[in-house]
């Protein structure tokens, strides 16, 4: 099956990108983010959350008003979600001009394997391909909270872009890049890799409130696998950057195959 094609875009300047993230508009990832598009164009515009919503996944807000707030040049907060966002920049902030590119990060801490699925940030990039514009998500794996290895994502992101940009891809597919949790010096390379396992949910805390009532938090535990060859997760636990083509479509043909004979 052949699907429409984002046409290949050889030179990002001048270009108009779309920021934005899960995290927060304040968080330090986001500022990466910041200098990995200002790297490739002048044009760059802001609309990120006003607040963190990690794990927010592709949630849109339909119960509250949201109302963005201009906070500088081409730069924007919502008090919603990262969909919310990319929805409202590219059908009303960007209206008369919308982006050539929607980058979505550099979210704190992997969205690898499952994560895809609750990630924020992810969402963010699929909200851009849903709308029809070329979107990447990046993220920062780590394990000291003070010592996050951004300058691997610095250094390497804009090559990154400029190349997936160059080469262009299938139109409802976004790009999702997760960067290992080392210093730019020691990152091996960068590998194409297939989605792996990394299932959240299973470590969940119980603990009683302070007036006695019990509760539960979701811990960040995941039930992976980073041995299994050709994933996300093996690339970036070897030290790679991960880069990953996602389909918006979750449709499974060989399954409809198999059951059109229950169907006939
Ligand atoms: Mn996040």
């Amino acid at each position: 099956m052949t699907s429409p094609h984002f046409a290949p875009l050889p030179d990002l300047k001048g270009k108009r990108i779309l920021l934005s993230n899960d995290d927060g508009i304040s968080a330090p990832g986001f500022a990466v983010l910041e200098k990995i598009a200002r790297a490739l164009s002048d044009d760059v515009w802001i609309v990120a959350p006003v607040s963190e919503q990690s794990g927010a996944g592709h949630s849109l807000t339909l119960h509250h008003p949201l109302r963005p707030m201009k906070v500088g040049e081409k730069r924007y907060t919502v008090n919603g979600t990262p969909t919310d966002c990319v929805l409202v920049a590219i059908n009303h902030l960007m209206r008369d001009h919308p982006p050539d590119l929607v980058l979505s990060g550099v979210n704190m801490g992997v969205n690898l394997g499952e994560d895809v699925h609750y990630s924020g940030t992810v969402a963010a990039a699929m909200e851009g391909a849903l709308l029809g514009v070329r979107a990447i998500a990046f993220s920062q794996s780590f394990d000291d909270e003070e010592n996050i290895p951004w300058d691997t994502a610095e250094k390497f992101g804009p090559e990154i872009v400029r190349k997936v940009c160059a080469a262009g891809w299938a139109q409802n597919v976004l790009i999702n890049v997760n960067f290992p949790n080392c210093r730019a010096a020691a990152m091996k390379g960068v590998q194409l890799a297939r989605q792996g396992k990394n299932k959240i949910g299973d470590d969940l805390v119980h603990r009683h409130d302070p007036r006695g009532r019990a509760y539960l938090w979701i811990a960040s535990r995941r039930l992976g696998d980073a041995s299994a060859p050709g994933t996300d997760l093996k690339a970036v636990a070897d030290g790679y950057v991960s880069v990953t083509p996602l389909n918006v479509d979750l449709t499974h043909y060989e399954s409809m195959h198999t059951l059109s004979q229950a169907f006939s």
